[in-house]
């Protein structure tokens, strides 16, 4: 089928909320390690996708699920060496108190699930939360994440939901120049615990670094300080490693490593199934213990013989290939030459990262900040046209989103920044001259 013939099919066939991207949309029907192909056999480099962490179609994690598919393929009710194997493994990666794991099928299930064990734990339901987060599609991810509730179509948040400022220390409430900032943002957690009050309170959940907030680095201490408040108040922490797990900030395996905390829950998603839809819960056994109430814990396809081949062979081989180390060396360059942009580009307001994380906010304003949100979709557009893959994010749109497969090389960093020069250069100079 031509393009414009899927297209009009798809309008026909399913819900019109699933957004599709880039005003030129692309029909991808190909990829392999950072690269993206269409029907038409262009290669795009994928500089957006965090699911494909160890690359599109990496050899080995799809050698893995074939032969898995071949043996066999059913649940957690019966007793299966991978899923043993699966678990050791991701939890020899974490600290050593988040030593039991389950298994689901989705980012959406497993916070699902973790506010199941909080919730248990705790016997509480009250839960902070970061304003502008997002934790997932379902009715009660809908309502403990602001950026769904608050944005089109959203009906607030419910009275067991708290939301508490982002530590952005770029456009938030305090700056990066308030050596305070960090105790002014967890300040408003405490003001939320007060307010619900000692053993009432289930939890904190957050992702370590809020990307659709805008790929935003948090204080150095607010986590510790937030967790502190939180524990003396007998809720728990959690935290949403979704995005940001898997030794994709370069310098740590964990997002939450960054601030020396250890969550009593981590939830993880897309990357560890390289595309393959597993989600997992890794907490305490005391959290655990607390869950295991009486009532069956069952997911007909969470923790299924194929999901941990493949879950298996994803974590082998970020370890094996040394990603991480990668993206640290990777990202560390890259970040330097996005640094040097803004010093070229007014309209880049800020320039943050780490390992293969990044975040370049556009403002038409350096002093006022206003969000330059028509010309980062703008620049996406462009980048796309120049078959260069990238997103936005945050609250006004105007962050350019970027998180690539790991193996992105240093010649890939080159060519996107390169890229994006030339549009920042001429095209968005055209734009801004006909605002
Ligand atoms: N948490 C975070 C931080 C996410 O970014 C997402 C997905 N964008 C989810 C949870 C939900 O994951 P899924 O789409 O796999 O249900």
């Amino acid at each position: 089928m031509t393009k414009a013939e899927t297209l009009a099919r798809r309008r026909q066939l399913l819900g019109h909320n699933l957004n599709i991207a880039y005003q030129n949309p692309i029909k991808i029907v190909r990829g392999s390690m950072q690269y993206l192909y269409d029907e038409e056999g262009r290669e795009y480099l994928d500089a957006y996708n965090n699911v494909a962490h160890v690359g599109h179609c990496h050899p080995r994690v799809v050698q893995a699920g074939q032969q898995q598919m071949a043996v066999v393929n059913t649940n957690t009710r019966y007793l299966s060496d991978l899923i043993n194997e699966y678990a050791a493994n991701l939890t020899a990666t974490l600290p050593e108190r988040l030593n039991v794991c389950f298994f689901v099928n989705s980012g959406s299930e497993a916070n699902e699930l973790a506010l199941r064990l909080a919730r248990a734990h705790t016997r509480s339901k009250d839960l902070i939360v970061l304003d502008h987060a997002y934790h997932g599609n379902t009715n009660t991810l809908i309502e403990i994440s602001p950026y769904k509730h608050n944005g089109p179509g959203g009906q607030g948040a419910p009275s067991w939901v708290h939301t508490v400022p982002l530590p952005d220390l770029y456009r938030g409430l305090y700056k990066s120049g308030d050596v305070e900032a960090a105790e002014k943002y967890a300040q408003h957690v405490n003001e939320v615990v007060a307010q619900v009050g000692a053993g009432h309170l289930c939890g904190f959940i957050a992702e370590s670094m809020p990307s659709v907030g805008g790929q935003i680095f948090l204080p150095e201490d607010y986590l510790k300080k937030v967790h502190s408040l939180v524990r003396s108040a007998g809720g728990v922490c959690i935290a949403d490693e979704v995005q940001t797990g898997y030794g994709r900030i370069g310098k740590h395996f964990w997002g939450f490593e960054k601030y020396n905390v250890v969550p009593d829950i981590v939830v993880l998603g897309k990357p560890i199934g390289n595309g393959h839809p597993i989600g997992a819960v890794i907490t305490t056994r005391e959290i655990a213990d607390s869950f295991n109430n009486g009532m069956e814990f069952f997911s007909t396809f969470g923790g299924n013989n194929v999901s941990c081949a493949i879950g298996i062979a994803v974590l082998e081989t970020v370890l094996e290939e040394k990603l991480q180390k990668h993206a640290e060396s990777v990202g560390s360059h890259m970040l330097q030459q996005l640094r040097e942009l803004m010093t070229r580009f007014k309209l880049i307001g800020d320039v943050r990262g780490s390992g293969l994380f990044f975040g370049v906010e556009l403002v038409r304003d350096r002093n006022t900040q206003e969000p330059a949100t028509e010309e980062a979709a703008s620049v996406v557009n462009q980048m796309r046209e120049e078959g260069i893959l990238l997103g936005t994010d945050g609250p006004f749109h105007n962050v350019l989103k970027i998180r690539p497969p790991m193996p992105f090389t240093d010649s890939d960093g080159d060519r996107l920044v390169e890229t994006m020069a030339g549009i920042l250069g001429s095209q968005i100079s055209d734009l801004r001259s006909q605002m």
